[in-house]
C-alpha cells in the first residue's frame, strides 16, 4: 500500500507541493475548506465582471515554467500570456507621474525626464541588482537550511557583502538614483513584504529588477486561469482533491502527527502532513501550540471589486497612487496601527487589456488599500465606504472620473473577511514579513521542529510571499518530504 500524504489547504504553495511530489510514491490528498482552489489567488464573478481576488499580476514566469516542465509541459503550452507594458504607472498628489516599463529605452527616457542623472543611475541600478538577483536565486532563496552559517557560506562571503543585507532598501536605491520619486516608486515593493523601504534589507531592490527583467504578465482570462490549469494538472498527476473540506485539527502523538480531524469530527490517518494553512494559523489553531510566537506579519488590505458602467481608458493596467508623505503613511500603517488621512493605494484595471473580463464597454476595477494589522474592531462597512470615497476623490484630481452612479457592481473584502475566508493570521494579506530576521534561515522553517513528519508550505514560511515564491516553497517542501522519507 502507498504511503499517504495529506496537504491541508489548496493555495499556491499546496498546489505546487502536490505537483512537485506527484511523481513520488505517495498517495496525495489535498483538503481545501473552500469550494475552489487557489486560496488568496481566487476568482470573483460579479455578473460578468471577472476579478482575481488577490494576485493581479504574474511575475517571474520562469518559476511557473519550471513547475510545468517538471510535469512534462510548459507555461506557454498551458496558458496564453499577455505582456503588460507599460507595467505600472505611479502617481503623486502634485500631478507628477512615473511609468515603469521593461523596455529599457522607454524606462531610461522616463528616468531622465525626472532627473537627467538618473539615466546612468538606472543602468548602475540594473547592473547591481542583476548581480544580487543571481546570487540570491542561484545560492540563497531555495536553500533548505536553518543554519545561517551554511546559508551565508554557500553564497560566499564576498557575494553576501554585496547583497546589501545590512543596508536598507531605501539607502540601496539612494546609491543609484537622485530623484526621490523614482526611489519612492522602486521602494514601494516593500509594502508587500511587510516593511517600509527605510526598514527592509537592501537585497529587496532585486524585486523591481526581477519585474523589469522578466516582465509583468496576465494570463488570458485572468490570473485564475493559472490556478485552473494547475488544478487540471493535479488531477492528471493523480492527486486527490477534497474541496469544501475544512480541517479542524492535526492529530498528534508524541513527536509525530498521525492524521487530521475534519470539521464533522471524522478522523483520517496518513503518514506525512504538509500544511498550506498560513503558518501561524496552523500553529495556533490546527496544532494548538500555546508556545508558538507569531512572526511579525505584513499589513492587512481592504480590497474592492467594482463593476463600472463605462470604459476607463485613462487608467493603466496597474497604477499606484502615493500620498503626499509616503514615509509617514508607511509608519502609520505598519508601526502605529493607524489608517493615515492621506492613503496610498493600488488600482488594477485588467479589463483594459483583456476584454473578456468585463461586459462590453464596461470596466472591472480592483482597488487595494493597505491597512494596519490591529484592525479587528473597525466598523469595516462604514470604514470601507469612507476609504472608497477618498480613493474616488483622489482619482478625480488626476482626471480619472468614477461617479458613485457609475458603480453597478461592488464587492469588498476587509481584513477580517480575508482572515475568515482563507485563515490568514490577523488578516495579514501577504503573510510573515521579510525583515532581516525573517528571511532565509531565520524565517519560520518549512519543517516542524517538534513533529518529525509535519511540514509547512506557503507565504509565511520559506522563501516568502507572492505566487512565484509560494511555487518555490512547494518545491522546497517537496525536497524536505522526500529527504524525510529516504
Ligand atoms: C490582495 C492581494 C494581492 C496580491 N497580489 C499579488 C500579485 O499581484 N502577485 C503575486 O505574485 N502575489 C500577490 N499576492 C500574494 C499571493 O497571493 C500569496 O503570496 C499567495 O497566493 C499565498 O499562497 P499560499 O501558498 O500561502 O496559500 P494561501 O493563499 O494562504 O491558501 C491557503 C489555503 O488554505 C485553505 N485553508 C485555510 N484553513 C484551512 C483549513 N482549516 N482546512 C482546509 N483548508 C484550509 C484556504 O482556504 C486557502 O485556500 C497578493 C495577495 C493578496 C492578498
Amino acid at each position: 500500500m502507498k504511503n499517504k500524504l495529506f496537504i491541508i489547504g489548496g493555495g499556491m504553495g499546496g498546489i505546487s507541493a502536490g505537483l512537485y511530489l506527484s511523481k513520488s510514491d505517495f498517495e496525495i490528498h489535498i483538503f481545501e475548506t473552500n469550494s475552489t482552489l487557489g486560496g488568496r489567488a481566487n476568482i470573483l464573478d460579479l455578473d460578468g465582471f471577472i476579478f482575481d481576488t488577490g494576485p493581479s499580476l504574474l511575475n517571474y514566469p520562469w518559476v511557473f515554467d519550471d513547475l510545468y516542465k517538471f510535469i512534462g509541459t510548459s507555461l506557454n503550452e498551458e496558458l496564453e500570456l499577455q505582456k503588460i507594458d507599460p507595467a505600472i504607472k505611479y502617481y503623486w498628489p502634485d500631478g507628477e507621474t512615473f511609468q515603469l516599463s521593461s523596455d529599457l529605452t522607454k524606462l531610461s527616457q522616463e528616468c531622465i525626464r525626472l532627473d537627467s542623472r538618473d539615466g546612468i543611475g538606472l543602468l548602475n541600478f540594473l547592473s547591481d541588482a542583476r548581480k544580487k538577483y543571481s546570487v540570491s536565486f542561484d545560492n540563497l532563496v531555495t536553500q533548505n537550511t536553518q543554519s545561517p552559517l551554511k546559508w551565508f557560506f554557500s553564497a560566499g562571503l564576498r557575494n553576501i557583502l554585496k547583497l546589501g543585507l545590512f543596508r536598507s532598501m531605501e539607502s540601496q536605491l539612494n546609491l543609484h538614483f537622485k530623484n526621490k520619486k523614482i526611489i519612492e516608486a522602486f521602494g514601494s515593493y516593500a509594502m508587500y513584504l511587510g516593511g517600509a523601504p527605510h526598514d527592509l534589507p537592501g537585497i529587496f531592490s532585486i524585486l523591481p529588477f526581477g519585474e523589469l527583467e522578466y516582465g509583468l504578465w496576465l494570463p488570458k482570462g485572468g490570473m485564475y486561469k493559472l490556478v485552473e490549469s494547475l488544478e487540471k494538472s493535479l488531477v492528471k498527476q493523480g492527486v486527490i482533491i477534497h474541496k469544501n473540506t475544512k480541517v479542524k485539527n492535526i492529530i498528534k502523538e508524541k513527536n509525530h502527527v498521525k492524521g487530521i480531524t475534519l470539521i464533522n469530527d471524522e478522523k483520517l490517518y496518513c503518514d506525512q502532513i504538509i500544511s498550506n494553512v498560513d503558518l501561524p494559523t496552523t500553529m495556533n489553531k490546527l496544532l494548538e501550540d500555546k508556545k508558538f510566537k507569531s512572526p511579525k506579519m505584513t499589513p492587512g488590505v481592504i480590497t474592492y471589486y467594482l463593476g463600472i458602467n463605462k470604459k476607463l481608458d485613462n487608467l493603466e493596467h496597474h497604477s499606484v497612487f502615493f500620498p503626499k508623505n509616503t514615509k509617514f503613511a508607511y509608519e502609520e500603517i505598519m508601526k502605529n496601527n493607524n489608517i493615515p488621512e492621506d492613503i496610498p493605494f493600488y488600482i488594477s484595471v485588467a479589463s483594459n487589456n483583456d476584454l473578456s473580463l468585463a461586459p462590453k464597454n464596461k470596466s472591472g476595477v480592483f482597488i487595494l488599500i493597505p491597512v494596519p494589522l490591529k484592525n479587528k474592531d473597525y466598523a469595516w462597512d462604514k470604514m470601507s465606504e469612507q476609504l472608497l470615497s477618498k480613493v474616488l476623490l483622489r482619482l478625480r484630481k488626476h482626471k480619472i472620473i468614477i461617479n458613485n452612479e457609475d458603480i453597478i457592481n461592488k464587492e469588498t473584502i476587509s481584513p477580517k473577511k480575508w482572515e475568515d475566508l482563507f485563515g490568514l493570521h490577523m488578516g495579514s494579506a501577504f503573510g510573515a514579513s521579510h525583515n532581516l530576521f525573517q528571511v532565509g534561515p531565520f524565517r519560520n522553517s518549512n519543517k516542524s521542529k517538534k513533529y518529525k513528519n509535519l511540514f509547512f508550505v506557503g507565504a509565511s514560511t520559506t522563501p516568502g510571499t507572492g505566487l512565484p515564491m509560494c511555487v518555490l516553497s512547494g518545491k522546497m517542501v517537496a525536497e524536505r518530504v522526500l529527504q524525510n522519507n529516504e
